[in-house]
């Protein structure tokens, strides 16, 4: 994939997983925004909670298209956790894992030989979880 392709699969599979969570799980959330340029290069997506927005790293195009889907999938999981249970869960814990397995993942695929501790930084956006490994983090 180019650069352009990139872009383009990140918003259809973005949708797609969308489409797949309304459909499955009775819900009718709305497309989410969908932006790009990332600067850190550990970070291969975010899911900005409440704002229905995800952005995606152009680093990707370095990646398997199954890596990028996967990706996609576990933000659009982190938003549709959010829709259905708030800010009362554990970002990758069960509630949020049931989402993803709605999406054909597992959780533990990401997580497994990842035993170090989530960082909590604090930035002008308010608190930001990284995990270590993921290379995912979420803001709350
Ligand atoms: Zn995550």
């Amino acid at each position: 994939m180019n650069s352009f392709e990139l872009r383009e699969f990140c918003k259809q599979e973005t949708r797609r997983y969308m489409d797949m969570s309304n459909s499955k799980l009775g819900l009718n959330l709305p497309y989410p925004k969908v932006e790009f340029g990332i600067k850190n290069k550990r970070v291969k997506g975010l899911a900005f909670l409440g704002k229905n927005l995800i952005k995606y790293s152009d680093d990707l195009v370095r990646f398997t298209k199954e890596v990028v889907s996967n990706t996609c999938a576990h933000e659009v999981a982190h938003l549709v956790c959010y829709a259905k249970h708030g800010n009362n869960v554990k970002h990758h814990g069960e509630e949020w894992s049931s989402c993803l397995w709605t999406l054909g993942h597992k959780a533990d695929k990401y997580f497994r030989g990842n035993p170090a501790p989530p960082t909590i930084v604090r930035t002008a956006l308010g608190k930001v979880t990284i995990m270590p490994g993921v290379r995912t983090i979420e803001f709350d």
